[in-house]
């Protein structure tokens, strides 16, 4: 790839008025801030390809080098990254720590973890008041954006097709404490104003749920026309803009960042004990109380869980699905750990070859 050929589109305007914080920053990366970072700049990560990144901060827009490769993936940029660059070189100096990021086990070698999008505020988990409503899917996501430390929303769209969308409104709000929920008719823009606060400016959020319960409508309704941001940007291959990974951010109309990750649905839950026990934080602590610290809530003597399910405080469902999350989560973390030992064996290993060559080599 040619990078001179790339344009830098410093003279668009709508660029060059953008101040940091409409790109979404705050003070988590303000702190990790020191004197010595005064001569770079700060973009952020709209769009990751094979050899390259494609960025935008306040004054600059374009495409930089990646960091060199590394072993370790968590190394790497995704997509809502900050980076602090050196305009000179166009390398990427240093990644500042994430507020928030999405990972899952990576398709391609079944093992590795892979990097899905870092930086989103909040996750709207859309869904609609009928048959596709379903506590055990949301429970997921609700497990997906605690791991990742993202605030999730419930959204309940096509309140207008259901006769009471109350019920809905209770056993979402049950799901897990806090939870914000809302319902309402996604193509009745002023039913959408309770969304405001997520869609403000400088927000990053994504959007999760099956095809079909009005994802696109709260986008479009909520003045989510995408900005041109790196479209402008080609590469001469004639190829177009296509991304490696698919994944990329879009600036709205409405100066919220809306993270288009396809293959979020997918997520598996991975590495995300914590986020588990979070959302099922009232089976979790009663299950802290039980006899047995390993206790599996069947008939063993002294388990809190049989005692809140007995007296009816608890809903046996609620139970049975955390405990199928749990051994999935187990599940797919040992594999990661198990091919994590793998890799850095292989890696002393290759180490060790590699500095005995050079030991009897004939020079
Ligand atoms: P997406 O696949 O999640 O992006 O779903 P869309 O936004 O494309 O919506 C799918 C269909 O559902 C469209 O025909 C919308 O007009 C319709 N729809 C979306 N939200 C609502 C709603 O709240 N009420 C009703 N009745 N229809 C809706
Ligand atoms: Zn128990």
């Amino acid at each position: 790839m040619n990078l001179r050929r790339l344009a830098c589109k410093l003279d668009d305007s709508t660029v060059k008025q953008l101040t940091l914080k409409d790109y979404g920053w705050g003070a988590h990366f303000q702190a990790q801030l020191t004197d010595d970072d005064a001569a770079f700049l700060a973009v952020r990560v709209l769009a990751v390809h094979r050899d390259a990144l494609d960025v935008a901060g306040p004054g600059y827009e374009g495409r930089v080098l990646p960091f060199a490769p590394s072993d370790d993936d968590e190394v790497q940029a995704t997509v809502g990254d900050w980076l602090l660059f050196d305009v000179e070189s166009r390398r990427p100096a240093r990644r500042l720590e994430r507020r928030s990021v999405f990972k899952r086990k990576n398709a391609g070698s079944g093992r590795r973890v892979q990097l899905i999008a870092s930086n989103v505020d909040t996750l709207l988990l859309v869904t609609s008041a009928n048959q596709d409503f379903n506590v055990a899917r949301l429970e997921r996501y609700l497990a997906l954006a605690a791991e990742a430390e993202v605030a999730p929303v419930v959204v309940i769209t096509k309140a207008d097709l259901s006769n009471d969308v109350e019920p809905f409104l209770t056993a979402a709000r049950r799901l897990m404490r806090g939870l914000v929920v809302e319902a309402f008719d996604a193509r009745e823009p002023l039913s959408l104003e309770c969304l405001e606060p997520w869609f403000g400016r400088g927000q990053t959020l994504a959007l999760l749920g099956s095809s079909g319960v009005g994802k696109s409508t709260i986008v479009n309704s909520m003045r989510g026309e995408a900005l041109l941001h790196t479209q402008g940007i080609r590469e001469d291959d004639a190829r177009g803009r296509h991304t490696t990974t698919g994944r990329s951010l879009h600036r709205l109309k409405c100066g919220a960042w809306l993270m288009d990750t396809p293959g979020m649905r997918e997520l598996q839950i991975v590495d995300a004990a914590e986020g588990l026990a979070e959302v099922f934080s009232d089976v979790a602590e009663l299950a802290a109380a039980c006899r047995f610290s390993d206790c599996g809530h069947e008939g063993e003597p002294g388990c809190a869980v049989q005692a809140a399910l007995d007296a009816g405080t608890l809903d046996a469902g609620r139970v049975k699905r955390f405990g199928k999350l749990q051994r999935e989560e187990r599940r797919n973390s040992e594999s990661v750990a198990v091919a994590h030992e793998r890799n850095r064996k292989f890696g002393r290993m290759a180490k060790r070859v590699f500095a005995n060559k050079l030991r009897n080599r004939e020079w």
